[in-house]
């Protein structure tokens, strides 16, 4: 039988975060229910509970405690969690992302990702 493929690294498991974590960030409302709001909060604060990468966790708890999620709309919390990625690759050397294109990225893209 062929081996089972191996666990995540912390790598492999951050770039599968951030696509889902954009994707959803992207499909929020524009405009949020009161309850919406508070579901997001609780999320967030999940996130940084329970992220299974403890140091990536740690940076993602004190950076959600400098800079509150913004749950305005779904364009808002796009924008937040490009600021909170971008906080990332600058530690890791990698190059900011233009937050300006963040829905071009990880929801209306081009007509041929659509093809
Ligand atoms: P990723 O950084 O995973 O990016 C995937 C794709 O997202 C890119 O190809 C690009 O198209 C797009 N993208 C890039 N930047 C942005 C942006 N700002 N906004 C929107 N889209 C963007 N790794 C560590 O070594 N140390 C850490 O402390 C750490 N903390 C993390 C915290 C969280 C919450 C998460 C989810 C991940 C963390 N990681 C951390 C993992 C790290 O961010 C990368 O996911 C990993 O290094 C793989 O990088 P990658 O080059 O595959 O692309």
């Amino acid at each position: 039988a062929e081996p089972m493929p191996c666990p995540p690294d912390s790598t492999e498991l951050g770039a599968s975060t951030w696509t889902f974590l954009h994707t959803m960030a992207a499909y929020y409302p524009e405009k949020p229910t009161p309850e919406d709001r508070q579901a997001m909060t609780s999320f967030i604060g999940a996130l940084g509970r329970f992220y299974p990468c403890w140091y990536c966790a740690s940076h993602f708890r004190d950076f959600t405690k400098a800079n509150p999620p913004d749950l305005g709309s779904n364009l808002a919390l796009s924008r937040w969690f490009c600021v909170a990625h971008n906080e990332v690759n600058e530690r890791l050397g990698k190059p900011a992302f233009d937050c300006s294109r963040v829905l071009e990225r990880w929801r209306t893209g081009r007509k041929e990702c659509f093809e």
